[in-house]
Protein backbone atom coordinates (compact mmCIF):
# COMPACT_ATOMS: atom_id res chain seq x y z
CA UNK A 1 0.00 0.00 0.00
CA UNK A 2 2.37 2.22 -0.84
CA UNK A 3 -0.09 5.11 -1.74
CA UNK A 4 -1.24 4.97 1.54
CA UNK A 5 2.45 5.21 3.16
CA UNK A 6 2.57 8.31 0.65
CA UNK A 7 -0.81 9.78 1.94
CA UNK A 8 0.15 9.58 5.60
CA UNK A 9 3.87 11.11 5.00
CA UNK A 10 1.72 14.04 3.57
CA UNK A 11 -0.40 14.02 6.35
CA UNK A 12 2.16 14.38 8.90
CA UNK A 13 3.65 16.70 6.73
CA UNK A 14 0.87 18.81 6.55
CA UNK A 15 0.04 18.84 10.60
CA UNK A 16 3.07 19.62 11.09
CA UNK A 17 2.56 22.37 8.99
CA UNK A 18 -0.72 23.56 11.15
CA UNK A 19 1.42 23.63 14.05
CA UNK A 20 4.24 25.81 12.60
CA UNK A 21 1.44 28.29 10.60
CA UNK A 22 -0.27 28.40 14.28
CA UNK A 23 2.92 29.55 16.09
CA UNK A 24 3.84 31.91 13.32
CA UNK A 25 0.05 33.25 13.77
CA UNK A 26 0.25 33.61 17.36
CA UNK A 27 3.23 36.34 17.62
CA UNK A 28 1.55 39.21 16.26
CA UNK A 29 -0.76 39.18 19.42
CA UNK A 30 2.48 38.42 21.77
CA UNK A 31 4.27 41.35 20.30
CA UNK A 32 1.21 43.78 21.06
CA UNK A 33 1.01 42.13 24.66
CA UNK A 34 4.72 42.92 24.99
CA UNK A 35 3.89 46.45 23.90
CA UNK A 36 0.39 46.65 26.40
CA UNK A 37 2.56 47.08 29.39
CA UNK A 38 4.55 49.46 28.70
CA UNK A 39 1.30 51.45 27.14
CA UNK A 40 0.01 50.94 30.08
CA UNK A 41 2.61 51.95 32.43
CA UNK A 42 2.96 55.12 30.66
CA UNK A 43 -0.25 56.00 31.27
CA UNK A 44 0.15 55.56 34.78
CA UNK A 45 2.94 57.97 34.57
CA UNK A 46 0.93 60.31 32.52
CA UNK A 47 -1.47 60.52 34.69
CA UNK A 48 0.73 61.23 37.83
CA UNK A 49 2.23 63.76 35.93
CA UNK A 50 -0.73 65.73 35.35
CA UNK A 51 -1.85 65.22 39.11
CA UNK A 52 1.45 66.87 39.92
CA UNK A 53 0.90 69.89 37.64
CA UNK A 54 -2.61 70.14 39.03
CA UNK A 55 -1.10 70.58 42.64
CA UNK A 56 1.37 72.91 41.57
CA UNK A 57 -1.27 75.46 40.20
CA UNK A 58 -3.50 74.90 43.32
CA UNK A 59 -0.78 75.72 45.28
CA UNK A 60 0.52 78.72 43.82
CA UNK A 61 -3.00 79.47 43.99
CA UNK A 62 -3.72 78.89 48.06
CA UNK A 63 -0.13 81.15 48.62
CA UNK A 64 -1.54 83.94 46.68
CA UNK A 65 -4.87 83.59 48.74
CA UNK A 66 -2.68 83.22 51.92
CA UNK A 67 -0.58 86.54 50.95
CA UNK A 68 -3.73 88.29 50.00
CA UNK A 69 -5.40 87.56 53.04
CA UNK A 70 -2.55 88.62 54.85
CA UNK A 71 -2.57 92.01 53.54
CA UNK A 72 -6.28 92.34 54.09
CA UNK A 73 -5.58 91.73 57.87
CA UNK A 74 -2.99 94.20 57.64
CA UNK A 75 -5.16 96.54 56.41
CA UNK A 76 -7.43 95.96 59.05
CA UNK A 77 -5.39 96.22 61.65
CA UNK A 78 -3.58 99.46 60.92
CA UNK A 79 -7.32 101.22 60.57
CA UNK A 80 -7.96 100.02 64.34
CA UNK A 81 -5.78 102.71 65.63
CA UNK A 82 -7.41 104.84 63.33
CA UNK A 83 -10.97 104.44 64.68
CA UNK A 84 -13.11 106.61 66.64
CA UNK A 85 -16.16 104.69 68.13
CA UNK A 86 -16.35 100.81 69.65
CA UNK A 87 -18.55 99.59 67.49
CA UNK A 88 -16.30 99.90 64.63
CA UNK A 89 -13.21 98.68 66.05
CA UNK A 90 -15.79 95.74 66.86
CA UNK A 91 -16.59 95.72 62.95
CA UNK A 92 -12.76 95.76 62.26
CA UNK A 93 -11.69 93.34 64.82
CA UNK A 94 -14.80 91.21 63.32
CA UNK A 95 -13.04 91.59 59.80
CA UNK A 96 -9.50 90.89 61.37
CA UNK A 97 -10.59 87.39 63.23
CA UNK A 98 -12.21 86.44 59.63
CA UNK A 99 -9.02 87.07 57.60
CA UNK A 100 -6.93 85.60 59.85
CA UNK A 101 -9.47 82.61 59.93
CA UNK A 102 -9.15 82.33 56.23
CA UNK A 103 -5.53 82.91 56.30
CA UNK A 104 -5.62 79.46 58.49
CA UNK A 105 -7.83 77.62 55.88
CA UNK A 106 -5.89 78.72 52.98
CA UNK A 107 -2.99 77.66 54.93
CA UNK A 108 -4.28 73.92 55.46
CA UNK A 109 -5.07 73.64 51.85
CA UNK A 110 -2.04 74.88 51.05
CA UNK A 111 -0.28 72.44 53.71
CA UNK A 112 -2.41 69.26 51.58
CA UNK A 113 -1.19 70.20 48.62
CA UNK A 114 2.55 70.22 49.36
CA UNK A 115 1.45 66.57 50.69
CA UNK A 116 -0.40 65.31 47.96
CA UNK A 117 2.86 66.96 46.13
CA UNK A 118 5.57 65.16 47.78
CA UNK A 119 2.84 61.74 47.26
CA UNK A 120 2.10 62.34 43.44
CA UNK A 121 6.30 62.98 43.15
CA UNK A 122 6.68 59.50 44.79
CA UNK A 123 3.60 58.12 42.26
CA UNK A 124 6.20 59.50 39.45
CA UNK A 125 9.24 57.87 40.50
CA UNK A 126 7.28 54.72 41.00
CA UNK A 127 5.96 54.73 37.28
CA UNK A 128 9.52 55.37 35.82
CA UNK A 129 10.42 52.71 37.38
CA UNK A 130 7.38 50.57 36.41
CA UNK A 131 7.89 51.50 32.73
CA UNK A 132 11.53 50.79 32.73
CA UNK A 133 10.67 47.49 33.99
CA UNK A 134 8.05 46.56 31.02
CA UNK A 135 10.48 48.65 28.56
CA UNK A 136 12.95 45.69 29.62
CA UNK A 137 10.24 43.04 29.55
CA UNK A 138 9.68 43.98 26.77
CA UNK A 139 12.96 44.28 24.76
CA UNK A 140 13.66 40.86 25.67
CA UNK A 141 10.47 39.41 24.96
CA UNK A 142 10.83 41.22 21.64
CA UNK A 143 13.89 39.19 21.03
CA UNK A 144 12.36 35.85 21.81
CA UNK A 145 9.55 35.91 19.70
CA UNK A 146 12.65 37.25 16.83
CA UNK A 147 14.29 34.47 17.46
CA UNK A 148 11.34 31.66 17.62
CA UNK A 149 9.96 33.84 14.40
CA UNK A 150 12.92 33.07 12.77
CA UNK A 151 12.68 29.30 13.67
CA UNK A 152 9.14 28.61 12.58
CA UNK A 153 10.01 30.50 9.65
CA UNK A 154 12.95 28.40 9.29
CA UNK A 155 10.47 25.44 9.92
CA UNK A 156 7.74 26.73 7.53
CA UNK A 157 10.55 26.72 4.39
CA UNK A 158 11.58 23.13 5.34
CA UNK A 159 7.95 21.63 5.45
CA UNK A 160 6.92 23.26 2.32
CA UNK A 161 9.86 21.61 0.37
CA UNK A 162 8.98 18.62 2.33
CA UNK A 163 5.59 18.85 0.97
CA UNK A 164 6.48 19.38 -2.48
CA UNK A 165 8.42 16.45 -2.50
CA UNK A 166 5.49 14.30 -0.68
CA UNK A 167 2.77 15.44 -3.27
CA UNK A 168 5.10 14.39 -5.85
CA UNK A 169 4.39 10.71 -5.01
CA UNK A 170 0.61 10.89 -5.14
CA UNK A 171 -1.39 10.66 -8.08
CA UNK A 172 -3.52 14.00 -9.20
CA UNK A 173 -6.53 12.56 -8.65
CA UNK A 174 -5.92 11.38 -5.10
CA UNK A 175 -4.33 14.51 -3.93
CA UNK A 176 -7.76 16.06 -5.02
CA UNK A 177 -9.93 13.54 -3.16
CA UNK A 178 -7.14 14.33 -0.27
CA UNK A 179 -7.73 18.05 -0.10
CA UNK A 180 -11.51 18.09 -0.42
CA UNK A 181 -11.51 15.80 3.00
CA UNK A 182 -8.86 17.69 4.37
CA UNK A 183 -11.14 20.66 3.79
CA UNK A 184 -13.83 19.15 5.31
CA UNK A 185 -12.76 17.66 8.28
CA UNK A 186 -10.42 19.49 10.43
CA UNK A 187 -7.48 19.20 8.28
CA UNK A 188 -7.56 15.48 8.92
CA UNK A 189 -7.42 13.43 6.35
CA UNK A 190 -6.61 10.25 7.29
CA UNK A 191 -7.86 8.03 10.01
CA UNK A 192 -6.29 5.27 12.26
CA UNK A 193 -8.62 2.20 13.03
CA UNK A 194 -8.37 1.69 16.97
CA UNK A 195 -10.33 -0.34 19.03
CA UNK A 196 -12.20 -1.33 16.08
CA UNK A 197 -13.22 2.29 15.60
CA UNK A 198 -12.66 5.05 13.67
CA UNK A 199 -9.98 7.15 15.55
CA UNK A 200 -10.94 10.49 13.99
CA UNK A 201 -15.07 10.59 14.03
CA UNK A 202 -15.14 7.37 17.07
CA UNK A 203 -17.50 5.17 14.78
CA UNK A 204 -17.27 1.72 15.32
CA UNK A 205 -16.35 -0.46 12.15
CA UNK A 206 -18.03 -3.62 11.19
CA UNK A 207 -15.60 -6.37 11.58
CA UNK A 208 -15.78 -7.30 7.77
CA UNK A 209 -14.59 -3.95 6.52
CA UNK A 210 -11.32 -4.05 9.46
CA UNK A 211 -10.83 -7.59 8.16
CA UNK A 212 -10.90 -6.44 3.98
CA UNK A 213 -8.70 -3.61 4.95
CA UNK A 214 -5.91 -5.17 6.87
CA UNK A 215 -6.07 -8.47 3.74
CA UNK A 216 -5.77 -5.21 1.37
CA UNK A 217 -3.17 -5.56 -1.03
CA UNK A 218 -4.21 -3.47 -3.56
CA UNK A 219 -4.13 0.53 -3.83
CA UNK A 220 -7.69 0.58 -3.04
CA UNK A 221 -8.85 2.87 -0.66
CA UNK A 222 -11.09 2.29 2.55
CA UNK A 223 -12.85 5.26 3.71
CA UNK A 224 -15.03 5.87 7.32
CA UNK A 225 -18.74 5.16 6.50
CA UNK A 226 -19.50 8.66 8.63
CA UNK A 227 -16.84 10.43 8.17
CA UNK A 228 -15.44 9.62 4.85
CA UNK A 229 -11.90 10.09 5.99
CA UNK A 230 -9.07 7.20 4.31
CA UNK A 231 -8.79 4.68 6.67
CA UNK A 232 -5.96 3.11 7.62
CA UNK A 233 -4.94 0.14 10.09
CA UNK A 234 -1.52 -0.51 12.03
CA UNK A 235 -0.84 -4.29 13.07
CA UNK A 236 -1.42 -4.48 16.95
CA UNK A 237 2.68 -5.98 16.99
CA UNK A 238 3.10 -2.71 15.70
CA UNK A 239 0.79 -0.42 17.40
CA UNK A 240 1.84 -1.82 20.50
CA UNK A 241 5.38 -0.69 20.40
CA UNK A 242 4.02 2.41 19.79
CA UNK A 243 2.02 2.45 22.74
CA UNK A 244 5.05 0.96 24.77
CA UNK A 245 7.26 3.37 23.55
CA UNK A 246 5.99 5.92 26.91
CA UNK A 247 7.94 9.09 28.34
CA UNK A 248 10.63 7.95 30.95
CA UNK A 249 8.81 7.95 34.36
CA UNK A 250 9.65 10.79 36.65
CA UNK A 251 12.78 11.28 38.32
CA UNK A 252 12.80 9.55 41.79
CA UNK A 253 13.38 12.92 43.40
CA UNK A 254 10.64 14.88 41.51
CA UNK A 255 7.93 16.55 43.45
CA UNK A 256 4.35 14.67 43.94
CA UNK A 257 2.76 17.83 41.93
CA UNK A 258 4.09 16.95 39.26
CA UNK A 259 3.27 12.84 38.86
CA UNK A 260 0.12 13.19 36.89
CA UNK A 261 -1.08 9.39 37.62
ZN1 LIG B 1 -14.67 8.42 10.86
Amino acid sequence: MKILQDLLELQSVDTRLQAVRARLASFPKRSADAEKYITAAKAELDAAKAAQVAVVRDRKKYELDVEQWKERVRKYKDQTSQVKTNEAFKALQHEVDNGEKEIADAEDRLLEQMVAGEQYERQIKESEKVVKAAEDVAKVERAKIDGEKKAAEHELAQLNTERERAVTEIPESMMDHYDRIMKKHDNLALAEIREEKCSACGMRMRPQVIQAIRRSTTDEMFHCETCTRILYYTEPTAAAAVANAQPAPPAPNSTSTHREN
